[in-house]
C-alpha cells in the first residue's frame, strides 16, 4: 500500500482552535487531545456501525468504541429506538421509574450481585464503593494496583513510586498523588501494590491488613494496556478478605465486555462488591456498584452510608442500558464472535510486524487487545511496569500511518482498543492491509 494521500483537517483543526479557547486543552477528558501521539485530534460529526465520520468529512474505521460502551457498534438500532420510546414520556423524572428496576433486575440476574445502585460515570462508581466499604468496615486505607485506573476521585490519583514497590521486604505501599490537587493526607490513605505481584500484595496485607477497608482492581487492565491477571494473582487477591477488607472488582471497563457476566464471570472471582460503566449505559451516562444484600444496604436511605444523584436512574440512560444489555443477551454467540476477531487481529498484526522488523508484544483477552511496541513474547507483559518499557514514539507513528489509512486506534500505547460486534472481515482486512503499510514504514526508519 503506498502512503496515503494525507485526509483534509481543515474542520477540526478549526474547531479544535476554537475548543482550546473555551475549553482546557480543547477537550473534555484529556486523551482525546492526542497529546501523546501528535497531531490534530479528529472532531468527530456522526457515528454509525463501526465507523466515525469526522468534521472534514473523512470516515474512520473504529476501534475506540468511545472507550468501551459501544460493544454493539455505534447507533445501534435497538438502542436509538430504546433512547427515541423513553424520550416521549420526558428527560428525567428526580422520581423512581419502572426502568430502574428493569434494568437493575437484569444486572442483579446476569452478575449475580443482590443489590445495584445506579450512578452517572464509571468515577462516582469506584468513589462510592469506596465510602460504603469505608462505611462497612469502620476502616480508613485501600489498596489499590499501580497502573490501574478507576476514575478521577482524588484517593484514587495515586501511585508509589516505583523504588517502593519493589522493595523485596514487601513494599509497604507508601504513595504519592499523580495530579495536582490532591492533598498528601487523602494520597496517603491510598496504599499502592503492583499488579500481577501477589507476594507483595501479601506482604502488604500482612503488614497494614487490619487497616484496609478495601481492595480495589481492574480484573483485567486496561488502562496501562491490557495486562492480564495470572491466576496466582487473582488467588492473592480472595486472600484479602482474610483480613476483613473487601474486594472490589472495577468492571467499569470489562463488565458486560468480557462475558455477559464480565471478567468476574470469565474469572470465577468472587468480589465483595462489582463497579459498572461503560457498556452498562449503552453510549449514555450511566456507572453502577453492586453487591451482597447485606453490604449493599449500608447505603443510604437504608444504611448510614450517603450517596446520591440528581441524573441518577435517568429514564434514557436506563432505557439505552436496559437495551444494550438486552441485545447482548440475546445474542449468546456473540462474545465467541468477538473473540475470534481479536485473535485474527492479534494473529495478523504480528506477522505484518514481524515482516517488517517492528518488535510488537500482544495481549489480547476476549474483544480487548493491546500490541506494545517492545521486543518480547507475546503475553509477557504482565506488570505496568513491563508495559513502561514500550517504545511511545514507535507507536506513536505507528498510530499515525494507522490514522493516515482510515483506521482510528486508542491514541496512546497504554490503552486497549475495543472491538465491536459489526467489526467484520471486511473490516479486519482493511485493518491489516492498513497495519502492514504502517509497519513497513515504520520498519523503514
Ligand atoms: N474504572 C475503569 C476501569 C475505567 O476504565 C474507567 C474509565 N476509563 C473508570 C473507572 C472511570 O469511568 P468514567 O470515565 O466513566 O468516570
Amino acid at each position: 500500500q503506498a502512503a496515503p494521500t494525507p485526509a483534509p483537517t481543515a474542520h477540526s483543526e478549526a474547531l479544535f482552535a476554537r475548543a482550546r479557547a473555551v475549553t482546557p486543552g480543547g477537550v473534555n477528558s484529556p486523551v482525546r487531545a492526542f497529546r501523546s501521539v501528535g497531531g490534530t485530534p479528529r472532531f468527530i460529526a456522526r457515528a454509525d456501525g463501526a465507523y466515525l465520520t469526522d468534521a472534514d468529512g473523512t470516515r474512520l474505521l473504529d476501534y475506540i468504541g468511545s472507550w468501551g460502551p459501544m460493544i454493539l457498534g455505534h447507533n445501534h438500532p435497538a438502542v436509538r429506538g430504546a433512547i427515541a420510546d423513553a424520550l416521549q414520556y420526558g428527560t428525567s423524572f428526580g422520581a423512581p421509574g419502572e426502568r430502574e428496576v428493569l434494568l437493575a433486575e437484569l444486572v442483579t440476574r446476569l452478575t449475580g450481585v443482590d443489590r445495584v445502585r445506579f450512578v452517572s460515570s464509571g468515577t462516582e462508581a469506584t468513589m462510592s464503593a469506596l465510602r460504603l466499604a469505608r462505611g462497612v468496615t469502620g476502616r480508613k486505607f485501600i489498596v489499590k494496583f499501580r497502573g490501574n485506573y478507576h476514575g478521577h476521585a482524588d484517593g484514587l490519583l495515586v501511585e508509589a513510586g516505583s523504588g517502593l514497590l519493589t522493595n523485596a521486604d514487601g513494599a509497604l505501599g507508601a504513595a504519592a498523588p499523580s495530579s495536582a490537587g490532591v492533598p498528601e493526607e487523602y494520597a496517603g490513605l491510598t496504599l499502592v501494590s503492583e499488579y500481577n505481584d501477589p507476594a507483595a500484595l501479601d506482604a502488604l496485607m500482612a503488614a497494614r491488613g487490619s487497616e484496609v477497608a478495601a481492595v480495589i482492581f481492574e480484573p483485567v487492565v486496561g488502562n496501562a494496556g491490557v495486562l492480564i491477571p495470572t491466576p496466582e494473582f487473582l488467588a492473592a487477591l480472595h486472600r484479602v478478605k482474610t483480613h476483613g477488607a473487601l474486594l472490589i472488582a472495577d468492571e467499569v471497563m470489562t463488565g458486560f465486555r468480557l462475558s455477559l457476566g464480565g471478567a468476574t464471570g470469565l474469572l470465577g472471582l468472587r468480589p465483595d462488591l462489582i463497579c459498572w460503566g461503560k457498556i452498562i449505559g449503552g453510549g449514555l451516562p450511566v456507572g453502577a456498584y453492586g453487591g451482597r444484600a447485606e453490604v449493599m444496604d449500608f447505603v443510604s436511605p437504608q444504611g448510614p452510608v450517603y450517596q446520591a444523584g440528581t441524573l441518577s436512574g435517568n429514564p434514557l440512560a436506563m432505557a439505552a442500558g436496559l437495551a444494550t444489555l438486552s441485545a447482548l443477551e440475546a445474542d449468546p454467540d456473540l462474545y465467541a464472535r468477538l473473540g475470534a476477531y481479536t485473535t485474527a487481529l492479534a494473529d495478523g498484526l504480528r506477522d505484518a510486524a514481524s515482516a517488517a522488523g517492528v518488535p510488537i508484544s500482544i495481549n489480547h483477552i476476549g474483544s480487548m487487545l493491546t500490541a506494545f511496541h517492545l521486543d518480547a513474547p507475546d503475553g509477557s507483559v504482565r506488570t505496568y511496569t513491563d508495559a513502561a518499557a514500550s517504545d511511545t514514539k514507535a507507536f506513536a507513528r505507528w498510530f499515525q500511518g494507522m490514522l493516515g489509512r482510515g483506521v482510528y486506534w486508542a491514541p496512546s500505547q497504554f490503552e486497549s482498543i475495543f472491538v465491536s460486534g459489526v467489526h467484520g472481515d471486511a473490516e479486519l482486512n482493511a485493518t491489516l492491509d492498513a497495519a502492514r503499510a504502517a509497519y513497513v514504514d515504520l520498519g523503514r526508519e
